[in-house]
């Protein structure tokens, strides 16, 4: 059997330092093993002839994307093959008609957006990653990101797929139809296997009408606990915002420390609230000004036009770049019945308080989807596995809630301990035999996910 880089030449990466940048994704500790083959693959033919190469000699493949993932899941693995597919990154097409798109798996999601744009169409999943992450990698992990609480996630637009399997054969799932209900839901099944089934090489989504450009209120508050009531009413309001980002005042010292984003000291939360509703945009906003009024905001700014909306999301635009300038952290990405937010949270600072660990708690607040972020000192091994520790009890508490381990960054390595916490055995045992199906040599993802 012909070995790397024989087999794919031309694809395979030769320099070792451009070969290290793949080895790793953007999840905390993410290190390369020592040896491990990388191939950019330029068109359908290269997947099949890596899969097909990798079944026959059982070689372990990694998908890979952007390598924007959190969750370890497009890291390199020893002795194994990073198929990277970035370079797949042509719009096929886009159906005004049929409102939806086919893409190739490298096409960023912000350039999908774009050339949905141009032809007044809108793809909403927007994850907070969207300039750099790929829409291979965004179905991979069913990403989310901050239009969800109106919107839903990356599930709820994607059509039909076409993957290539373990030794090579190519399947297609679902339809392009505005309907089709034939046979059992294999996109449903691919969509958010993190690379474990199948390698993705072409994506059908749907579209929508283009919204209006958003406009936005900021809202703050001195106890936690309105905030809480805010997101509940916000929910309950018969026109949802199209975006409810939450800050909490840990978060919110973070980014004042990065710059004055106008929040003022000693506020216990944050909320940046948005609507895009066609047409009534200004009257939303204002109708959840008075909302959040009612709720217990101390100060409540509302944008009148889109230039405002940008420098009233600013603050939250900050945060990925004001949580690296305050130090090393594990993100965490758990999900909890929105009515149990403050719960939550409470639960995150009683952790803090018991263990040291500094805990900010911020994200996707509408849809009860946090990413608590866990600090601790690099040079100190025992305060990361203090920081490790309280990531563990965080997750306890989000279970306990009847709440999920990941919301949206998906189980890659970090989170597989915790799976089966959250599924149960029987659940694993058959999800590992779907996979045994799709992939009976486990060559994809192995040691990923369920095990
Ligand atoms: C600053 C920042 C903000 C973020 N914000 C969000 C957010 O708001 N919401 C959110 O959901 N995520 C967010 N993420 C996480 C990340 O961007 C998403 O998980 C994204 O979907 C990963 O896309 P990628 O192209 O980088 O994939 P990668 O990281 O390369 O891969 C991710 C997973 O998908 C698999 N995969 C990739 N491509 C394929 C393919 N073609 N076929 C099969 N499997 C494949 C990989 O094996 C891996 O398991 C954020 C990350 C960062 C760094």
């Amino acid at each position: 059997m012909t070995s790397f880089p024989d087999a794919l030449p031309a694809r395979t990466v030769t320099d070792p330092d451009v070969r290290a940048r793949y080895g790793v994704d953007e999840s905390l500790g993410a290190t390369a093993p020592e040896h491990f083959e990388v191939v950019r693959a330029r068109d359908l033919a290269d997947v099949v002839d890596v899969l097909r190469w990798a079944h026959e000699t059982g070689t372990p493949v990694v998908p890979q994307g952007a390598r924007s993932g959190l969750a370890g899941g497009s890291v390199a693995l020893e002795g194994g093959v990073v198929l990277n597919l970035e370079g797949l990154d042509t719009v096929v097409e886009v159906d005004p008609l049929e409102s939806l798109a086919v893409v190739q798996p490298g096409v960023l999601n912000a350039d999908l957006k774009v050339a949905a744009a141009a032809q007044g169409l809108f793809y909403p999943p927007d994850p907070a990653s969207s300039a750099f992450c790929t829409i291979g990698g965004n179905v991979a992990t069913n990403a989310g990101g901050l239009g969800c609480i109106k919107y839903g996630v990356t599930a709820d637009y994607v059509k039909g797929l076409q993957v290539v399997l373990p030794g090579g054969e190519v399947i297609r799932t679902g339809h392009r139809t505005a309907k089709g209900v034939a046979g059992l839901d294999l996109t449903g099944l691919f969509v958010g296997s993190e690379g474990t089934l199948g390698v993705v090489t072409e994506v059908t989504v749907k579209l929508q009408p283009a919204p209006e450009p958003a406009l936005t209120a900021l809202a703050v508050f001195e106890h936690l606990d309105a905030a809480s009531r805010g997101i509940v009413a916000l929910r309950l309001d018969r026109h949802r915002p199209s975006l409810v980002e939450l800050l909490d005042g840990p978060t919110i010292e973070a980014i004042q420390a990065i710059a004055d984003f106008g929040f003022p000291s000693g506020a216990e939360a944050a909320l940046v609230v948005q609507s895009d509703r066609a047409g009534h945009t200004a009257e939303d906003v204002l109708r959840y000004a008075a909302l959040l009024t009612d709720a217990g905001a101390i100060e409540v700014a509302v944008a009148d036009d889109p230039q405002e909306s940008d420098a009233l999301l600013a603050g939250r635009r900050a945060l990925h770049h004001a949580l690296e300038a305050k130090g090393p952290h594990f993100i965490e990405d758990v999900c909890v019945p929105v009515g149990l937010l403050t719960t939550l949270i409470a639960a995150g600072r009683d952790i803090s308080a018991r263990t040291g660990v500094e805990i900010t708690m911020s994200g996707h607040g509408g849809d009860g989807n946090l990413h608590p972020s866990l600090f601790f000192d690099a040079d100190d091994q025992h305060s990361r596995e203090r920081a490790e520790a309280a990531f563990g009890e965080l997750v306890a508490v989000a279970l306990a809630m009847g709440g999920t381990i990941t919301g949206e960054h998906g189980v890659g390595s970090l989170k597989a301990r915790w799976l089966r916490d959250e599924v149960g055995t029987a659940s694993i045992e058959r999800q590992r035999a779907i996979k045994a199906l799709f992939d009976p040599r486990g060559i994809l993802n192995p040691g990923r996910v369920y095990w």
